[in-house]
């Protein structure tokens, strides 16, 4: 009795004692990182890092590994991971304390961070599968059509996934069937993770074991005698071998000259072997290597200001340099020094898919040592080249997930045109900003981090101010060109004298006709896509409104339909009045297809092409335009701000804003810090070699200061002003915020939970709670909005604080009866 009572006591000692756990984080948006125990049998092969098979509410899950613990058991019951997916970590420690740093700073999950951080390649997808009851034989007399059916499959299959059943069965609702099938014992549920990275897997040839010396290439030589195909297969091998040549199955195939029979009968002879290497994805051109220009030497005085600031304390450094004045050229130089010490570089830029041009010169330059990552490659190339980055790719140019590469020897960090706000995630979480996460990253990686820009943000300005940036400027275009001459066209008496054509004033078509004329070429910008905003009725005054969101329909006359530009609503353009049943129905306003149209009509010799979401929806698409565009295929490009993007040729020399007032009265605090910028990067594009170009504003404010700035090029007026205004009103960048949208299909529980809401907040934080206010469009994809503001002092510890309590509440409020269903979303530093 004694003796057993000893050996319970140690048994239970030991099993506490031998456990292994380890916290496994799974890519959803849960609070949580669960704990789970390690059998025996796994735990070698326990490591930081790795993937995990683990069951969560009856589903499977593939998570990582984020910490690893011995002995005591947790407070609650834990299961035993399923598996161990790999054998070497595919994150390590700074990548976890990056996504940390980021769920903490933007209020969401680490499950979050990881599912945008992961290449979806790497995220493994729970899949769930009936699969036939072993030793039964199947009682088909006792089942119903749909149960016969799918019973029939599953006896040829063994196994189904639910979403072929559906195709099975040919209706959405199987579920019943399935259970009957099961309560008749005929199939079982079966969960099982999914790859979705697969490896390409090429075959190649080998020879026999019997058949690598002399004596057995005669044996093999004498097995083929009767047939000519065979011989020549074999002659085939041993020439490419002998030439060094990859020794694929198809260069044995196309040397030879025979089909894969009979390569299939050599290897049934056993003279082949058919071997499958994992081969890369990542094309390859062999070009040559394009030279690198000499910097001028203003370039090379600001070349060697980095360098010199980057041997002093560790600050990021903010390049202003004008557009054309050579800013790539400088990041390319270093980008060469890098590499060539052994360092990695990480090259971003906003909208990649935008960007053919720079993509194109960073290749030729760096042909192999660079790759491309964004949102629009594969899955399979992405987790390809994380896994080069991994090992030692030295330059990645990239949208902002390639923040989260696993990189092993980060020496440099380039954000290019670090004004932009698409560098901002709006939706889902985690709702971050690429530069400011950048410079994260860059601290943590002790490297440099270089912010280009022709129009720098307000708040890298203010960080130079306050001495938390370094700055370089770089104010003088590449070859002595000449920023282009503004042009203001005043439309309030162009309009009043009849000066008008549609949108264009008199003074900017003789303009258009005059440059095409000397073969060269334009830009009109138009900040709206589609053909006109509005379409109304002039009889009854109805006008198309969309049924989802409080917003107009726009008119797309090339789809000959309205669209909701904000839920992708698509409906036939009526031809008759919905309420009145009247055909006078009117397209008022401009977009860039009218304006396309209209110009057509004005100058019908001129050959006009547009580009924007709708004409550049594939990449394809896009870049065919830019190409006829540089071949000098077309003489005026009409487009969105699209255009503004990454566009360098050398034959424009004329833009055209053909309306400025609604980007300068767009209502948002940033208003007029984008407008100028965008102004300013627009006229941009204008000048060729040996020649100054123009750009023509047509506006209803002539004298508004953004205007007189953008036409003076005169930075510094527009940023002491802009900065004065911003500090008066309490916005970025002197104060943070933060906002918390709410989101519901009832208006009156948003507006209530909104009410609640802000009230709590208003209890611990006082008047830094702004509204709950209703925002510009109530009402999005069929539900209702309500803003709460919180605009807070630059204080880290403050900032803390407030986030703490927001969740705090946040969480309050989904554990309410009433308002469980509120979607609640924060932003901090909203773009
Ligand atoms: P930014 O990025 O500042 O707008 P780029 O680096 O694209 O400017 O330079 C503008 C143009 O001038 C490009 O066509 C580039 O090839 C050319 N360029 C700039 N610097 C030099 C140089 N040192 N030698 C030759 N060409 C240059
Ligand atoms: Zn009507
Ligand atoms: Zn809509």
């Amino acid at each position: 009795m004694i003796i057993c009572a000893l050996c319970l006591i140690w048994h239970l000692v030991l099993e506490n004692l031998s456990k292994t756990y380890v916290s496994v984080l799974i890519p959803l948006a849960i609070p949580k990182v669960y704990d789970y125990s390690v059998p025996t049998a796994l735990i070698e092969s326990v490591l930081f890092g790795v993937r995990v098979e683990v069951g969560l509410k009856n589903k499977l899950y593939s998570g990582l590994i984020i910490a690893i613990r011995e002995g005591e058991k947790p407070a609650y019951p834990v299961k035993d991971i399923v598996s161990i997916l790999d054998t070497a970590p595919i994150i390590a420690q700074k990548q976890l304390d990056l996504w940390k740093w980021i769920a903490s700073y933007y209020c969401c999950s680490l499950g979050e961070v990881m599912s945008v951080a992961l290449p979806s390649g790497l995220k493994l997808s729970s899949e769930s599968k009936i699969i036939l009851a072993h030793d039964n034989v199947i009682p088909f007399e006792e089942l119903n059509d749909d149960e016969f059916l799918l019973a029939e499959a599953l006896e040829l299959r063994n196994e189904i996934p639910l979403y072929d059943v559906q195709e099975i069965l040919q209706k959405k609702t199987i579920y019943p069937t399935i259970r009957s099938l099961m309560s008749k014992g005929v199939a079982i549920l079966k969960e099982e993770l999914k790859q979705k990275y697969k490896a390409k897997l090429v075959p190649y040839v080998q020879l026999g074991k019997q058949f690598q010396d002399d004596e057995g290439m005669h044996k093999a030589l004498d097995l083929a005698t009767r047939s000519e195909k065979q011989t020549k297969a074999i002659l085939a091998y041993l020439s490419l071998e002998k030439k060094g040549e990859d020794l694929r199955k198809k260069s044995i195939m196309e040397t030879a000259d025979v089909s894969a029979a009979v390569i299939k009968a050599l290897v049934d002879k056993g003279v082949f072997l058919i071997e499958q290497r994992e081969e890369s994805r990542l094309k390859r051109k062999l070009n040559t290597v394009d030279e690198i220009p000499a910097l001028s030497d203003l370039q090379e005085n600001v070349f060697n200001q980095i360098k010199e600031l980057e041997t002093q304390k560790r600050k990021p450094i903010l390049l202003h340099g004008i557009t054309g004045s050579g800013k790539t050229l400088i990041y390319i130089k270093r980008i060469e020094e890098i590499i060539q010490a052994g360092g990695q570089v990480l090259y971003l830029l906003p909208e990649i898919g935008l960007t053919t041009q720079i993509t194109q010169r960073m290749k030729d330059v760096f042909s192999d040592s660079v790759e491309v990552y964004h949102s629009k490659i594969s899955n399979n190339e992405r987790v390809e080249i994380w896994k080069k980055v991994k090992k030692d790719l030295p330059v990645v140019l990239g949208a902002r997930s390639s923040l989260f590469l696993p990189f092993k020897n980060l020496q440099l960090i380039i954000v290019d045109e670090e004004h932009d706000s698409s560098y901002k995630q709006s939706d889902p979480a985690p709702r971050y900003h690429a530069r400011d996460t950048a410079i994260f990253l860059a601290q943590q990686h002790q490297a440099t981090i270089l912010l280009g820009s022709a129009t720098p943000s307000l708040e890298s300005f203010r960080n130079v101010e306050e001495e938390k940036f370094y700055k370089v400027e770089l104010l003088e275009r590449f070859g002595g060109l000449e920023l282009p001459e503004i042009q203001l066209i005043d439309l309030n008496k162009a309009f009043k004298q009849g000066r008008m054509k549609g949108m264009f004033s008199k003074e900017l078509l003789a303009e258009i006709h005059a440059v095409t004329q000397n073969r060269e070429q334009v830009i009109i910008f138009q900040n709206r896509r589609g053909y006109s905003p509005v379409f109304r009725c002039g009889v009854c005054e109805w006008y198309s409104e969309c049924t989802n969101c409080d917003v107009k329909l726009t008119v797309h006359n090339r789809f000959n339909e309205l669209r909701c530009h904000y839920c992708g609503k698509r409906e036939k353009l009526p031809k008759h009045c919905p309420r009145c049943g009247s055909q006078e129905l009117a397209k008022l306003g401009f977009g860039t297809e009218k304006i396309e149209d209209e110009l057509s009509s004005l100058l019908p010799e001129l050959r006009i092409k547009r580009l924007d979401y709708d004409t550049a929806k594939t990449r394809a698409a896009f870049e065919k335009i830019l190409t006829d565009f540089e071949l000098g295929k077309i003489d005026v490009l009409v487009g969105t701000q699209m255009i503004t993007k990454g566009l360098d040729f050398d034959n424009i020399s004329l833009v055209g804003i053909l309306n400025a007032d609604k980007t300068i009265n767009f209502p948002d605090f940033r208003a007029h810090e984008r407008a100028f910028q965008l102004f300013t990067q627009v006229s941009g594009r204008a000048g060729r070699k040996n020649k100054k170009g123009r750009m023509f504003i047509q506006t209803f404010t002539p004298t508004h200061p953004v205007i007189l700035e953008t036409i003076d090029n005169n930075i510094s007026r527009f940023l002491t002003r802009e900065l004065i205004e911003r500090q008066r009103f309490k916005y970025p960048p002197y104060f943070r915020l933060i906002y918390i949208l709410l989101k519901h299909k009832k208006p009156e529980i948003v507006r209530d939970a909104a009410e609640i809401f802000a009230k709590e907040l208003r209890k611990e934080m006082g008047n830094r709670v702004l509204g709950p206010t209703e925002p510009g469009i109530a009402r999005v994809r069929g539900l209702y909005q309500r803003v709460i503001t919180i605009k807070l002092e630059k204080d880290t510890k403050i900032m803390r604080k407030i986030k703490e309590i927001i969740l705090d509440k946040r969480g309050l409020m989904k554990n309410s009866d009433g308002y469980k269903s509120v979607r609640i979303n924060i932003d901090v530093d909203p773009q």
